[in-house]
């Protein structure tokens, strides 16, 4: 028998460098239901009864321009910021990468029925199946191609824990764009995973605060021990996009394009719980952070409540660390710290909130998107916060039912569903966002298994 010593691995002779791979059709082993794909976006700005607030230039009060919003987003993704279109095509380069993964399972979760002793129906969209593990790159995929197409060389972005970071590196694979992450130095140093996979897919990863910008030079300088913040990565990455012609910044939420984008996701579950004999969600709830997963899940059934007397209720669960919907101001604000970004209506705790260090990094934002933000003060959309430790333990029990791990940031939707779900005894249609997966948050659920909270 052939010893394992003696068998050397054979790699291709050069591996794609950094954004050098091209997808091909059909790679895929476990290939879902491709045809079932969305071939269009959908925009709630069409069947909205009031407009949603436009952004506004800081410097002159007056509302964006498709024009000045080219200086920081290629045409496409300007122009569907201000579409009212009701339906956006979506290119076929990018349907093909989110076929590698799309259609994503919408799970009937009976085991965790039983374990609620409810007569409610549960259904799980899980956008935990992505190649990163969350719904993240369904804009990605989307900004990567806009970007590569207007010849546009290398994406600049900020991540915390690594989830938008990786979601952006994969796609810079897909499309052969560079991309270059500023990730919080504290999670840089003590969440080292996503960094490695961003790495894997040829991203360029700094620790942010970094000697890179001027920015960062200056922070550094300042306190060379700081743990550094997203408001900072922000500005780093801003920095360099501004700086450079070729080079852009990419935003992984809050946007009304970054909404359009994750549309997919109620779409599918709509035909896929039609499927299964439903007519309709009667309550659709997922987490919001800067609100793009829940927008994404549940605009599709919102249209249907807009225009088909459906009557689908909508929860919105935040984190009770950084609640920007429950307890924020409705105003215009800042999308950043340091004012970089335009005005933007949003209920936002401030754009200096520095929100406690909560394991559901992705929920960590000063406002929520204003799409979203609209819809909530349209009463279209009831929002909840959550604490951390009613987060997990739902988790857990997910992990125990389901064996489904999901992403701290989606415990969240886990447990305000069981709150509703302990008030009613309705037997109704349920649709949890499932927005992530937690395979590499387990040590988050280790020290909350082992009785400390942090
Ligand atoms: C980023 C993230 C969120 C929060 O972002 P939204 O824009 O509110 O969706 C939620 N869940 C996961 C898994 C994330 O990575």
């Amino acid at each position: 028998m052939k010893s394992l010593d003696n068998v050397t691995p054979t790699l291709p002779v050069s591996l794609p460098q950094a954004g050098g791979g091209v997808y091909r059709t059909g790679s895929s082993p476990a290939r879902p239901d491709a045809a079932a794909v969305p071939t269009h976006w959908y925009n709630i700005a069409a069947d909205l009864p009031e407009p949603i607030p436009p952004h506004l230039n800081p410097a002159t009060g007056d509302p964006v321009t498709a024009a000045e919003l080219e200086n920081l987003f290629p045409a496409a993704l300007a122009a569907q910021e201000l579409s009212t279109d009701r339906f956006i095509l979506i290119p076929e380069p990018i349907r093909d990468v989110y076929k590698t993964w799309r259609v994503t399972p919408l799970l009937r979760a009976s085991r965790l029925e039983r374990a609620l002793n409810t007569r409610a129906r549960i259904y799980l969209k899980y956008e935990g199946a992505s190649p990163v593990g969350s719904h993240k790159p369904n804009s990605a995929v989307a900004q990567a191609y806009y970007n590569q197409k207007a010849g546009v060389d290398k994406l600049t972005t900020e991540t915390g824990a690594g989830q938008w970071g990786s979601a952006l590196a994969f796609a810079g694979a897909m499309f052969d764009l560079n991309v270059e992450v500023w990730q919080v130095r504290a999670s840089y140093e003590s969440k080292p995973y996503r960094r490695y996979l961003m790495e894997l897919y040829g991203g360029r990863v700094h620790s942010s605060p970094s000697s890179q910008t001027a920015t960062g030079r200056a922070i550094l300088s300042d306190d060379p021990n700081t743990p550094g913040s997203l408001g900072m990565a922000v500005s780093e990455a801003v920095e360099v996009a501004l700086a450079e012609p070729r080079v852009r910044y990419a935003l992984g939420s809050v946007l009304n394009h970054v909404v359009l984008h994750q549309s997919v996701i109620g779409q599918e579950a709509i035909a896929q719980l039609r499927e299964q004999g439903e007519a309709t969600a009667d309550v659709v709830i997922g987490c919001a952070g800067g609100g793009s997963n829940l927008a994404g899940l549940s605009f599709p059934f919102l249209r249907e409540v807009l225009t088909a007397d459906a009557s689908t209720r909508v929860i919105a669960a935040e984190p009770s660390a950084c609640p920007s919907l429950t307890r924020g101001e409705y105003r215009y604000d800042h999308g950043d710290f340091s004012g970089l970004t335009p005005l933007m209506k949003m209920h936002t705790l401030g754009n200096d909130f520095v929100p406690d260090s909560i394991h559901a990094g992705g929920l960590r934002y000063h406002g929520m998107a204003p799409a979203l933000s609209h819809v909530v003060n349209l009463g279209l959309v009831e929002p909840v916060a959550i604490h951390q430790d009613a987060a997990f333990h739902a988790g857990v029990l997910l992990a125990r039912t389901e064996g489904l791990v999901p992403a701290p940031e989606s415990t969240h939707a886990l447990a305000a569903a069981f709150a509703y779900l302990d008030r009613t005894s309705r037997e109704e249609t349920v649709v949890i966002g499932l927005s992530g997966h937690g395979q590499l948050d387990l040590p988050a659920y280790h020290s909350i298994l082992s009785g400390c909270s942090r």
